[in-house]
């Protein structure tokens, strides 16, 4: 594996243009925005700085596409068929399309083969395998109608995503809104836009027609404001901040109301209860659901509540992991843990540290940057202790590796400090106590809770968020309603 990963980490990545109509054009103005790699802080290669002219220009191709009906019109065994072919090439292209990834976002290689291209491939094969099963509804009525419940695309739909797993959260979104036969423009994150402009060219390669798919690279207080105002997209699926959220809804309420789907992020609690089964397997699956990605993942588990009767015990245990953690090259198969993925999340994150100190936290390990020899972006995994759920640590997504933890002492008292966030995204409870799992499921606020685990998903799982952490479903037959409508046909007999 490695040798392959070092052939692809040598080749040089030219200068990348936008993908419109099936083509790579420039940006309208030309302006260009530099990628720097979080592995050693160097140029990798240009983006284009797209901006309002290109989305405009997108988004009518799009719509074109749309209308012309060579996508939308088509039967869906059709798109089934060309959607495999995509998931195919993208399996084919599978390490480099995740080491190209690697180089512009510093995730460690291991999971960024698993969580970006193979993980891509699967949700466009879920969803091609899916589109030809769906069926359309005859309403119960009186028996002088027919009532047909029909199944619509909704038409252009702009996509949004963060930097943390481009690949996989861009497929959770373009694949049921292309099976569905819509048209997508999609913003991918400034700082990491390689690989999206690849798998793009392979949905062309795979048969995908000209138009159906679109990328414009950017910034996203232009490109993505330009998307999130326009007048002619039908929808908008969003992954990333609360704060980009909250703008998202305002532009659809100052243009034409177009749909919003927000998934946001969240500060998810990890609860261990002194009868977990396996303790020692807790303290490693937590360790793994926080610092995987340097902690860059929106369901990371952010914050450990643990039972006072086996705290200082688990906290040992936990500290004995984590310190052994090798932080490194992303691109050398035995590094743990990667890079942050730029200089600005790095700085955010030493600033978290400092603030939780300044607040009373007790730091244990890590919290401070890492190999600055390389002039990469790479920082010690932080674990503080004592964290009040009145702290900033305890309330704000730190979307780095620093991890608060608690103390509670029974049921009630967990489940108040479970719920206590404006989040509400994914949660954990370790007992071997069927009653309890059960009644903690009820009673935590989000939407996902595992049980002695942390982190496991499958396609066939909706992901999406309760409070503050977004709404609007990802992934599972339940994504298909947010690129879809209902229309009611009502005839007379
Ligand atoms: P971000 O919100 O800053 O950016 C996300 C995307 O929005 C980027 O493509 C960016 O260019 C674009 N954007 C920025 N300003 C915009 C604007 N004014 N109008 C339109 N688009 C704009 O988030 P990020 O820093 O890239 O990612 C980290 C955040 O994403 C974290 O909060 C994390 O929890 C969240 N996240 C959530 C999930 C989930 O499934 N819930 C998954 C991954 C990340």
């Amino acid at each position: 594996m490695q040798l392959e990963i070092d052939h692809y980490r040598r080749m040089p990545v030219a200068p990348q243009g936008l993908f419109i109509g099936g083509r790579t054009v420039p940006a309208a103005r030309g302006a260009l925005l530099d990628t720097i790699s979080p592995i050693d802080g160097r140029v990798l290669t240009t983006i284009a700085d797209g901006d309002s002219a290109d989305i405009h220009h997108a988004v009518a191709v799009a719509r074109e596409a749309f209308e012309r009906g060579g996508w939308s019109h088509t039967a869906p065994a059709h798109r089934k068929k060309v959607l495999s072919r995509f998931a195919d090439l993208i399996e084919k292209h599978a390490m480099e399309l995740a080491v190209l990834g690697v180089r512009d976002n510093g995730t460690e290689i291991g999971m960024a083969y698993k969580a970006e291209p193979l993980s891509a491939a699967a949700t466009i094969r879920y969803y091609a395998e899916a589109i030809d099963k769906v069926y359309g509804e005859v309403a119960p009525t009186a028996p002088q109608t027919l009532a047909l419940v029909l199944r619509e695309p909704l038409g252009v739909i702009g996509v949004i995503v963060p930097w943390n797993f481009p690949l996989m959260i861009g497929a959770w979104k373009i694949a049921p809104a292309l099976a569905t036969g819509n048209s997508v423009v999609i913003k991918p994150p400034e700082i990491a836009s390689l690989s999206l402009l690849r798998l793009a060219q392979l949905a062309s390669e795979a048969g995908l027609p000209d138009g159906v798919l679109n990328v414009v690279t950017g910034r996203g207080a232009t490109a993505g404001e330009a998307l999130g105002l326009h007048l002619d997209v039908d929808a908008i699926a969003f992954t990333g901040s609360g704060v980009v959220g909250r703008r998202l809804l305002d532009y659809a309420g100052r243009s034409n109301l177009k749909r919003v789907h927000l998934e946001l992020g969240g500060k998810s609690p990890n609860i261990v209860f002194a009868d977990a089964p396996d303790l020692k397997e807790a303290a490693k699956v937590s360790a793994h659901g926080i610092f995987r990605n340097s902690g860059q993942v929106c369901v990371a588990g952010s914050r450990l509540l643990v039972q006072s009767s086996i705290y200082d015990k688990f906290v040992d245990e936990l500290i004995s992991i984590v310190t052994r953690l090798k932080i490194g090259d992303p691109l050398d198969v035995r590094s743990d843990v990667g890079a942050i993925s730029s200089d600005v999340q790095l700085r955010k994150n030493l600033d978290f540290v400092a603030q939780a100190e300044q607040e009373g936290g007790r730091r244990l390990c890590g919290g401070e940057r890492l190999h600055a020899e390389t002039g990469g972006y790479y920082m010690a995994p932080a674990v503080f202790v004592d964290v009040a759920t009145g702290m900033t640590l305890a309330q704000q997504e730190v979307f780095g590796p620093v991890l608060a933890i608690m103390r509670f002492d029974g049921e009630e008292d967990a489940v108040r400090l479970a719920n206590a966030t404006p989040y509400g995204l994914a949660s954990a409870v370790w007992t071997s106590n069927l009653s309890t799992a059960h009644r903690m499921i009820r009673s935590t606020r989000a939407g996902v809770v595992h049980v002695n685990t942390y982190g496991g998903a499958d396609i066939t799982v909706p992901l999406g968020g309760f409070k503050q952490s977004g709404f609007g479903r990802d992934k599972s037959l339940h994504a298909l309603d947010e690129y879809t409508d209902l229309k009611t046909a009502w005839i007379a007999l």
